[in-house]
């Protein structure tokens, strides 16, 4: 099919820098918000939706950490919830 698209900004919602997330531990990439069409957010890998993401809901960037990590280490307070 056509060229390689850069889709990672296509309905997708960057997470800013300053924020501790994890990397997808199946394939290392940063993670990104997606909003769907009920106003739902989830924090997913860009790359494969086979890849963790969290439930639909608010932002849950904690859980993403939790699941995306062998031991959990909080990196420092923070708001899980990110307002956009
Ligand atoms: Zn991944």
């Amino acid at each position: 099919m056509g060229l390689p698209v850069k889709n990672a900004m296509n309905g997708y919602l960057t997470i800013p820098k300053s924020i501790c997330c994890k990397l997808c531990k199946t394939c290392g990439a940063r993670p990104v918000i997606k909003a769907d069409a009920a106003g739902l957010y989830v924090v997913k890998c860009p790359n494969d939706d086979r890849h963790y993401q969290t439930r639909a809901g608010l932002i849950d960037i904690d859980d993403w950490n939790r699941n995306n990590s062998l031991y959990y280490v909080p990196c420092r307070d923070f708001n899980s919830q990110v307002s956009c």
